[in-house]
């Protein structure tokens, strides 16, 4: 088994779980920082470590248009070119394909669109999304799928569902056909030196040795022979008897992970929950369930209260470039003159490393002189803070508080 997903505590809706991929052992419910194109914006992957995190995104969309899935496979995959020993999960790149390109043309094959660098034309299918995502190696890959706009009627929204069911099978088809070629197994050693770690110990590939740890040195496995894992994605749009027919469909078909997509579309946040709450009725109780592009730091909260066991999101990454900073006091807008000559912390309640070193009245003079570390210090404490927010989540559903999930945030 590529993936082993173990419920360890389970607290109302809320699991805690951990999640053996071939390159870590993640402990849900996580928070995955989006490292766009092969990088956490402003963040070296020696800090990610050191922050905690054990699993980070990539976005095949931009991957594959830059530096190309030939370049990054020939380099081992992700994890050898971006010098990332732990686990990576991509996106299929539908919804960037959606969301960024022009003149994009859909039909039954899939979709062709032109690239927002160049405007060269491309074509995506589940296919070529596979074939792509399985040379870039991610330790989890999703299946292509359609995500449905926000307003859409209730016509259009059955057939772009129907669509994406139809697309989850051929991902899965061609998945199934050439897993194999993940780029890591070049890499792997002689069977019978390694052994499938104890349950509970880290795995790691053995990669290259840039970025190792003592924990990241356990390996890998006897007759074992590491794949990737294919998540399914739920679509249906807002109408919960859609994403019931959808998540029916998806868990017919049979994977080891399933996604929430297609939420977070500029849905009011109500509704985003009802749905989310609604959807994760229909999906086995046994597998990793992932919400796709959530959320507030009071949100990623609220979702695992629900259920959920995988999250990633631009926002704090993304809200840190703009001088947005999220602590245990509520939102601070570094750019504001009032912090220009305050002495104290970014938050009092934080122990990141620009928390303990740097005043808000520094943070807030590189920010308005522009400078790159204020990028770097920001995104740091941002990611920081959402990281020790899930692990205080998944304190609290081991210690079976519930009532201490909302508290902190
Ligand atoms: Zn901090």
């Amino acid at each position: 088994m590529p993936l082993d997903f173990r419920i360890k505590h389970i607290n109302g809706r809320a699991r805690r779980a951990s999640l053996v991929t071939p390159h870590a052992e993640i402990q849900t419910p996580v928070f995955m920082p989006v490292g766009t194109v092969a990088s956490v914006k402003g963040v070296p992957q020696d800090t990610l470590e050191e922050l905690g995190a054990h699993i980070i995104l990539g976005n095949t969309y931009h991957l594959y248009l830059r530096p190309g899935v030939e370049t990054v496979r020939k380099m081992g995959g992700l994890h050898g070119f971006m010098s990332w020993r732990r686990a990576i999960l991509t996106d299929s790149g539908g919804f960037q394909v959606f969301s960024l390109s022009e003149l994009r043309k859909l039909n039954e094959d899939g979709v062709t669109f032109r690239s927002h660098l160049d405007g060269s034309s491309h074509f995506f299918s589940p296919e070529s999304s596979m074939e792509a995502q399985i040379g870039l190696g991610a330790d989890i890959i999703m299946a292509f799928d359609e995500c449905t706009e926000y307003p859409a009627d209730q016509a259009r929204t059955r057939a772009s569902m129907e669509m994406t069911a139809r697309w989850a099978a051929r991902s899965k088809k061609y998945f199934e056909d050439h897993k194999h070629e993940v780029p890591w197994n070049q890499y792997s050693v002689p069977s019978t030196q390694y052994s499938w770690p104890e349950r509970g110990a880290a795995a790691s590939l053995p990669l290259q040795n840039a970025g190792s740890t003592a924990s990241d040195n356990r390996v890998l496995s006897t007759e074992y022979c590491p794949t990737q894992s294919l998540f399914g994605i739920v679509q249906g749009g807002m109408d919960p008897a859609l994403r019931k027919e959808s998540a029916q469909r998806t868990v017919e078909i049979g994977f080891p992970g399933y996604a929430i997509g297609g939420l977070s579309v500029g849905e009011p946040r109500e509704l985003t929950r009802e749905i989310v709450e609604s959807t994760l009725e229909h999906l086995p109780k046994d597998k990793p369930r992932y919400l796709m592009g959530v959320g507030t730091p009071e949100e990623i909260v609220e979702y695992a209260s629900l259920g959920v066991d995988m999250m990633d999101c631009v926002l704090p990454t993304r809200a840190a470039r703009h001088g947005l900073l999220f602590t245990s006091e509520g939102k601070v807008s570094i750019k504001q003159a009032r912090y220009a000559q305050d002495s104290g912390p970014l938050d009092p309640n934080c122990g990141c490393r620009v928390c303990r070193r740097y005043s808000r009245a520094y943070l807030r003079h590189l920010y308005a002189s522009n400078e790159l570390l204020a990028q770097v210090l920001n995104t740091i404490h941002n990611l920081s803070f959402y990281l020790d927010t899930m692990q205080r989540v998944r304190h609290s559903i081991s210690l079976g508080e519930e009532s201490r999930f909302h508290s902190g945030v």
